[in-house]
């Protein structure tokens, strides 16, 4: 047996494991033979010495060990998967998953709900009124033979061992490591059975990766993961240097979900999804050009097929269809206001840190896992970065809570999260940034970034 004392101190000095010491590490983490403290030991080694890319395969395959990998083939399709790194104002999954369903893929998400700066998808849906988004596998699987298409929460059976390692790392500033990040992505991705998965991996100062340089590494040891382990991975890194789309909270994001869905709303959200959405259907092999599948990805949603399967998908988790007529239905603030432009100019710079932080603070976010969040809360920008604005115009509305303090410091910290300068600016930074496909997509066929740039 390996006594765990020597793999810690194997990895104090940056020596390389073996797989046999991995796969221990986690089946003693998971049996209670080692305990936390030990493994938190061996997490801060792991952050600060590295590990090597055998080692981080190793781990996602003990990650991976760790539960049972979802069958989707007696379904039948071709099934995705796609998966962010999490954004401010990043609402793609709600609408990829029924856009890349009406162009006859199969896609079974799993998501995660809001902790620390960044939402999440979970809350989002949730602000339907009755839907669950805790589906059996059995109500998963008829929903995936029926409609094509089913979002629900992480199940206890999908590399459980992830969540324990992850709850860790949260508590002994070990999250920032591109090996651990890349092998719990990567695990949770594998455990949920598609053949097929595309990476958003966020750039910027509101995500995880603040640099081009680590969303790269980051990228290229979940692809060489996807490699190792028979999966097609696609990666693309896009920017997180302004909030994505418009609107930052919960049912504000949903609705702008379905504005988007309706063939409308802001045009980084809509080219973002037809960019991932393009890229996914040429990895599945549905269409050889990303010039076809934006053609076909295009018609849904200015058609309302997507639409159409997003209702579809809402109905057969119990969800209140009603939304879909009426937004005064789901969560509301418990005030509405305006925040005025304090100088006429062009905006320089939206921080999404900031404002990430203003709707968390509204309570959008929790603070531990247990914690409720309002569903209601959250902002509306009325502008990007590059826009003119005059002074006093509304600069975004403020979904308030029941909180007089909170929403006053709240729009203190979102004014400041705004650069007004006379000028234009001279740069602006491309949604995304660059990608890299096992098919060789190249972006500059795509419309939609042409538009966006
Ligand atoms: N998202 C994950 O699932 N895992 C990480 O480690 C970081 C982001």
């Amino acid at each position: 047996m390996i006594r765990t004392t020597s793999i810690l101190e194997k990895k104090r000095w940056g020596f390389h494991h073996s797989e046999e010491e991995v796969r221990a590490l986690i089946e003693g983490m998971q049996s209670g033979f080692i305990p936390d403290y030990q493994i938190s030991a061996w997490l801060m080694a792991a952050c600060i010495q590295g590990l090597n890319l055998d080692e981080t395969v190793w781990l996602t395959q003990a990650l991976v060990a760790s539960g049972s990998i979802l069958d989707l083939s007696g379904i039948g399709g071709t099934f995705v998967d796609k998966h962010s790194t999490g954004g401010v104002g990043d609402k793609a999954t709600l609408i990829l998953v029924p856009l890349l369903a009406s162009c006859g893929l199969k896609i079974a998400k799993l998501s995660g709900r809001a902790l620390g700066f960044t939402g999440g998808t979970i809350d989002k849906l949730e602000s339907i009124p009755g839907i669950n988004v805790a589906l059996t596998q059995e109500a998963m699987f008829s929903q995936l033979k029926n409609i094509g298409c089913a979002i629900s929460g992480q199940t206890r059976t999908i590399a459980p061992a992830d969540g324990r390692l992850y709850a860790l790392r949260d508590v002994t500033a070990t999250v920032e490591s591109i090996p651990l990040i890349a092998a719990s992505v990567m695990s949770k991705k594998i455990a949920s059975g598609a053949p097929v998965i595309v990476l958003d991996i966020k750039v910027g100062r509101g995500a995880f990766m603040k640099s081009l340089e680590s969303a790269r590494d980051l990228a290229a040891v979940c692809r060489n993961i996807g490699e190792r382990m028979n999966r097609v991975v696609a990666t693309v890194i896009s920017d997180m240097n302004q909030p994505l789309g418009l609107a930052v909270g919960n049912s504000v994001e949903l609705a702008e979900a379905i504005e988007i869905l309706q063939g409308e709303g802001p045009a980084d959200v809509r080219a973002l999804c037809l960019a991932l959405g393009s890229i996914t259907l040429v990895e599945s092999g549905q269409f050889a050009t990303l010039h076809e599948a934006e053609e076909a990805l295009t018609v849904s949603l200015d058609s309302g097929k997507a639409l159409q399967k997003f209702e579809a998908m809402v109905a057969a988790q119990g969800g209140d269809v009603e939304i879909f007529n009426d937004f005064s239905l789901l969560p509301q603030p418990h005030r509405i206001s305006m925040i005025p432009a304090p100088q006429t100019g062009y905006i320089h710079d939206i921080d999404p840190q900031k404002v990430a932080e203003a709707v968390n603070l509204l309570g959008a976010s929790r603070l531990t896992k247990e914690s409720p969040i309002d569903l209601g809360v959250g902002v509306v920008l009325r502008y990007k970065v590059g826009d003119a604005v005059e002074a006093g115009d509304a600069l975004l509305e403020l979904y308030g809570s029941d909180d007089f303090d909170k929403n006053t410091e709240a729009k203190a910290i979102l004014l400041s999260a705004f650069a007004i300068q006379p000028e234009p600016p001279t740069y602006r930074a491309p949604l995304i940034l660059e990608s890299v496909t096992s098919r060789g997509c190249v972006l500059s066929e795509l419309q939609c970034l042409k538009a966006s740039a």
